[in-house]
């Protein structure tokens, strides 16, 4: 006689939830799922559309040399869907007093990999040049050295302390919105402390990295390398040519993974989980604003400190244990011009705002440049970013004086006039912060999925464990959905 059709319950909508509720159900055929959500489908993953503008709520881009999350994609049917950065607008800016400089060629979140656009840049003073190239001879960390680093600790000890405030704090600690003395360097980065180890200096880590990609490409070591192309193992700036959207952005990805699961799930909208116990029945029972659920396995896909919340009656020690994943708030605004009332605005990505420049910006996407359906012929679309771990109480003013701090900024770098609209959004604890504290980020990440281990029928995704990119969840989502068909069939 064959074994019941188990009952999974994923808790959370947030692309996060989606994916693995799409994954169990290709996983587990036979399963019945139901899937709960308090707010809207997507969680912080969001597109909405005014006047031809496509603005992006949270996400924009999918990063693709993480291959789960264009393998979702893939597997949804939605390649043909896939949208690059436009080729013209494949650079970043860092902010310096009133100027937008180039991250120069070569230059790869901290460390250059050509030396002769980077010595030309007027990023850095020579004198912080200089330091940087104290990298080249400076000894490699010893091997007993074993605590983990931050951010912060450990670019001053490479590179010094103006790599760190005019480049890494902004392009490393600004996508986690994070306090660069804090922020786990081998939980975020660890590639640069295997280039440390294994060549003994960044620099000359990333020289070789440059010459294997040229090499790959089939050029030579003084030819253009990464960056317009976007290879993996480009060396250049923050590969923009490795993002991705979808055409009318990335709410296209929420509402196919809604559309394929409403076919045999159970999908319900508006549904709050309270608390969860282990049921009579040897599996769970999940409280919730509207009744109580009865399943077999449980995914719980929410921020760290959601999921705590529930766990406390079932399992003190992990909720403790979630509770020391920190998470910072941080809001994006929207504005919308006519092109005439924002000329001179750059033609690239967008730009960042090192922390020593006292903006509450912390970073800019030029939404119009970035992607090519984002704002209608003759306009120009930006995103501002603010907030963060060192800067949450720039949120607590109201959207107007909101809008109006990120216009002051914005003005200092270019020309703007009155914005046709402005939209905002904030995300209260959303953005999960890797830290050093308590043994490093690592380490508890490793208990937390321990205890994860011996609880049956039980899984865990999110932002706060392996990674914050829509890719890292949608590569949580298929190992929760094999960990949950496992136990099922063991
Ligand atoms: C502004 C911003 C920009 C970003 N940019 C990028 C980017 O460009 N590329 C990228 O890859 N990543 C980016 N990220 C990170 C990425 O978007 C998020 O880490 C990811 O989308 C989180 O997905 P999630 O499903 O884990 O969580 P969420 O999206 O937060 O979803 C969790 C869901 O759970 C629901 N929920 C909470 N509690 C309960 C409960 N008790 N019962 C039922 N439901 C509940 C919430 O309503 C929510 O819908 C960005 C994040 C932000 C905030």
């Amino acid at each position: 006689m064959s074994a019941p059709a188990p009952h999974i319950l994923v808790i959370g909508g947030g692309s996060g939830g989606l994916a693995t509720a799409y994954r169990l159900r290709r996983r587990l055929p036979q399963a019945r799922i139901t899937i709960i959500e308090a707010k809207r489908w997507g969680g912080v993953t969001g597109t909405s559309v005014r006047d031809g503008f496509v603005l992006e709520h949270g996400p924009d881009s999918i990063i693709r040399v993480k291959p789960a999350g264009m393998r979702l994609i893939a597997d949804l049917g939605l390649t043909d869907q896939v949208q690059s950065t436009a080729p013209a607008a494949r650079h970043g800016l860092i902010a310096r007093g009133n100027r937008l400089i180039p991250i120069p060629e070569g230059l790869y979140l901290m460390a250059p990999g050509k030396i002769a656009p980077f010595l030309r840049s007027p990023l850095l003073s020579w004198p912080g040049k200089l330091r940087m190239a104290c990298d080249l001879v400076l000894p490699r960390r010893g091997e007993f050295a074993r605590d983990d680093e931050s951010l912060g600790r450990f670019v001053r000890r490479r590179l010094g302390r103006e790599a760190l405030e005019r480049i890494a704090q902004p392009l490393v600690g600004g996508i986690y919105t994070a306090d660069p003395e804090e922020l786990s360097v081998a939980a975020t980065m660890p590639q640069f402390l295997e280039m440390e180890q294994t060549h003994g200096s960044l620099i000359l880590a990333m020289m070789e990295r440059s010459r294997q990609a040229a090499l790959a490409a089939g050029g030579t070591t003084g030819g253009k390398v990464g960056g317009q192309s976007g290879g993996e193992n480009s060396a250049s700036g923050p590969r923009y040519g490795l993002f991705a959207s979808l055409n009318g952005g990335l709410q296209r990805l929420v509402d196919r993974l809604v559309e394929v699961l409403s076919r045999d799930c159970d999908l319900r909208l508006g549904v709050r989980a309270t608390h969860l116990h282990r049921g009579d029945h040897g599996g769970w029972t999940v409280g919730t604003n509207n009744g109580s659920i009865d399943a077999d396995a449980v995914a719980l896909a929410l921020p760290a400190h959601a999921a705590a919340e529930l766990l406390t009656p079932a399992d003190p020690a992990l909720a403790e244990l979630l509770t020391t994943i920190p998470y910072a708030s941080v809001a994006t605004v929207n504005l919308a011009f006519s092109a005439a009332d924002a000329p001179g605005v750059p033609q690239a990505a967008g730009f960042v705002v090192p922390e020593v420049e006292h903006r509450s910006v912390l970073a800019c996407t030029i939404a119009s440049a970035k992607y090519a359906d984002r704002a209608p012929p003759g306009t120009v679309l930006l995103r501002a970013f603010v907030g963060g771990a060192r800067h949450e109480d720039a949120l607590n003013v109201d959207d107007d004086s909101l809008v109006h701090s990120c216009l002051t900024d914005l003005r200092r770098w270019f020309t703007l006039g009155e914005p046709r609209f402005t939209v905002v959004h904030r995300w209260p604890k959303a953005m999960a912060q890797y830290t050093v504290a308590g043994g490093g980020h690592l380490a508890r990440v490793a208990r937390i999925r321990a205890r994860e281990a011996a609880l049956s029928g039980f899984a865990l995704v999110g932002n706060g464990y392996e990674g914050v990119g829509i890719p890292d969840l949608a590569a949580q989502g298929e190992a929760a959905a094999e960990r949950i068909a496992r136990s099922w069939s063991a």
